[in-house]
């Protein structure tokens, strides 16, 4: 994404997942293309936006328009032409025929040469920051949902968007402006990547790093006083940490669209190569997540919209494109969010290795899953609980390799080195980078060493990682308890209706009483499922309890209150801790502080 799923809580829009196919269809050429988007309060009272786009035809043959299929960043299909209505097409006031030539793609019929305008109405109610979402006073749009592109004539084209909306509404996007309310893009790449929110929301600036950042949140008021100061330091201590790692900063100005919402749970974020949108439930304002959300999607503006894996340069529209590197992607911005944390001064080390630890918990906590696998199968959204892995799981490589890296070379190289050296080759060439490009720059910046079995073993394999061997090299090591807990074998999605079973464990204490996904619960041990409290007082009253205990489970399903028996099971967990080892190595040490502090050497 990417997009960052935050809460494994977030629940899925269950929007099919099919692909629209391309088409093969060459348009006739068009010139002159401009767009132009209408959103004013009877528009807002509709959730309706409206896109109109203008262009000069040579003749009558006919011109070939497609919707995208999916948003760069959050990789699903999600065929935004379904939100379509009322398209029509005219020259010179004369409406001209249209058809489709597959499920996003019209085809135009010119009645001769001149200038065609096309429009159609768009529904902005789905709050997902690759989509569009309208309140009466607020809009946000993205440009795949409302700009057509001609088939088979290249996406090289300069395109102008003008935006109609209420006097007084501001408008803030990562697009050149060419004049009031009037923005420019070079190319059709350019254009769809840079959201655009209209309407009423706090907007403010500050310069970090030698250019200008915005700050616009929606609704007016969701962050304010203390909160919006922090935000500001947070950013003012990731971003050049960031910067650093690069050497220079890719964006003239820098814009955080963020909205908070009651109806999201959990908090996600889609990147954009000048900007990122963040969409939060009412539960993410003011917590550490938010720092580290940011960090990992100003991350991305090098790693992915910059430098960026040749599966995915340049982008399609109109189908997935999958590559297995989408954990350098998307793992490894997730690796660097860390660090710029701690080496910024928003987390110190302690915290550094807590949120290490978590991933490593994780990962542990999922089926063995390979890197490049995980990355290909983002796209289809495994129901396993994979889904995500490539997020800790890539972070987790690049943590691994940053040690071994530091180690190989008494820190005087990092992966940092690594990042820099493609950045400055492959994307300053215009092209993205190869898995053999990827380990090249790998093995340069280790002095030479082979990565071919790390690779077999830990990326491309399944098997678990060798922190017993690496941890050592920077200082730290893992320490591991075993934990035998009461387990009931369940696990609950919370919505506005209550606490409802989402899976039922296989040989779980759950699963014998007869628990099934679906259920809601009302209450368990006799603590009721409203109380926030209930699993750590469950823990509370049977932690001690003999094996076998019966627990009582009252459940509601289809409409009926159903009391289930269920009997005490404990189940062996294992813990473990990252720290720093007190009888570390002086090179041990310098590597680890060379990774907190971003330096390298002494
Ligand atoms: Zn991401």
């Amino acid at each position: 994404m990417n997009r960052k799923i935050i809460l494994l809580l977030t629940v899925s829009t269950g929007l099919p997942h099919v692909a629209a196919g391309q088409s093969t269809a060459t348009s006739a050429p068009v010139t002159d293309i401009s767009y132009e988007v209408t959103f004013t309060r009877p528009n807002a009272d509709r959730r309706l936006v409206s896109s109109a786009m203008t262009f000069t035809v040579g003749g009558t043959a006919p011109v070939i328009l497609s919707l995208p299929v999916w948003t760069p960043g959050a990789y699903e299909i999600a065929n935004f032409a379904r939100n379509i209505s009322g398209f029509s097409a005219e020259e010179a006031g004369n409406s001209l025929s249209w058809d489709k030539v597959d499920p996003d793609t019209w085809r135009v019929r010119p009645r001769g040469a001149g200038e065609v305008t096309v429009r159609f109405d768009y529904q902005a109610d789905s709050l997902d920051n690759a989509a569009s979402w309208s309140r009466p006073d607020f809009l946000l749009f993205n440009g795949t949902n409302l700009f057509l592109y001609p088939e088979g004539r290249g996406l090289d084209f300069p395109a102008t968007v003008s935006v109609n909306a209420e006097t007084g509404w501001k408008i803030v996007t990562g697009m050149t402006s060419a004049g009031p309310r009037r923005f420019a893009a070079s190319n059709y790449h350019d254009l769809v990547d840079m959201p655009f929110f209209v309407g009423q929301f706090d907007l403010d600036s500050a310069q970090i790093s030698g250019t200008w950042v915005r700050f616009a949140t929606y609704p007016s008021g969701s962050v304010t006083g203390g909160a919006r100061v922090a935000v500001w330091e947070a950013l003012k201590r990731v971003i050049p940490a960031e910067v650093r790692v690069f050497g220079e900063v890719p964006w003239t100005t820098y814009s955080v669209l963020q909205i908070a919402d009651l109806s999201y749970g959990g908090g996600s974020g889609l990147e954009h190569q000048n900007s990122h949108v963040d969409v939060l439930g009412p539960g993410m304002l003011g917590t550490p997540v938010l720092p580290s959300l940011y960090a990992h999607e100003i991350f991305h503006a090098w790693n992915v919209k910059r430098l960026r894996p040749s599966d995915l340069w340049p982008y399609r529209y109109d189908q997935e494109q999958p590559t297995p590197l989408l954990w350098i992607s998307e793992g490894i911005t997730d690796y660097y969010a860390d660090l710029a944390e701690v080496r910024g001064g928003v987390i110190n080390a302690t915290e550094f290795y807590a949120a290490t630890n978590d991933k490593i918990a994780q990962v542990a906590a999922l089926p063995p899953t390979a890197l490049e696998d995980a990355s290909l199968s983002t796209w289809i959204h495994p129901r396993d609980g994979t889904e995500y892995i490539y997020y800790p799981k890539g972070s987790l490589a690049g943590f691994l390799l940053d040690i071994i890296i530091r180690d190989a070379t008494d820190n005087r190289r990092s992966l940092d080195d690594v990042m820099r050296a493609l950045y400055n080759t492959d994307y300053k060439s215009n092209r993205g980078f190869t898995s053999d490009e990827w380990w090249s720059a790998v093995s340069r910046a280790a002095n030479g060493r082979s990565f071919t079995d790390f690779y077999a073993r830990y990326i491309d394999g399944r098997d678990p990682y060798p922190w017993d061997a690496v941890l050592p090299l920077a200082g730290l090591r893992l320490a591991r308890d075993t934990v035998n807990e009461p387990r009931l074998g369940i696990g609950s999605l919370q919505d506005s209706t209550g606490l409802h079973v989402s899976e039922v464990v296989p040989g779980s204490a759950a699963e014998a009483a007869g628990v099934k996904p679906g259920d809601q619960l009302l209450s368990v041990g006799g603590f009721s499922a409203d109380d926030p409290t209930w699993s750590a007082k469950f823990r509370a009253k049977y932690g001690h309890s003999p094996e076998g205990s019966p627990i009582p489970i009252l459940v509601r399903r289809n409409g009926q209150e159903l009391a289930l028996a269920a009997k005490l099971h404990y189940v062996a967990r294992v813990e473990s801790r990252l720290a720093e080892d007190r009888r570390a190595s002086a090179k041990a040490r310098r590597v680890r502080e060379g990774l907190l502090r971003g330096t390298i050497l002494p």
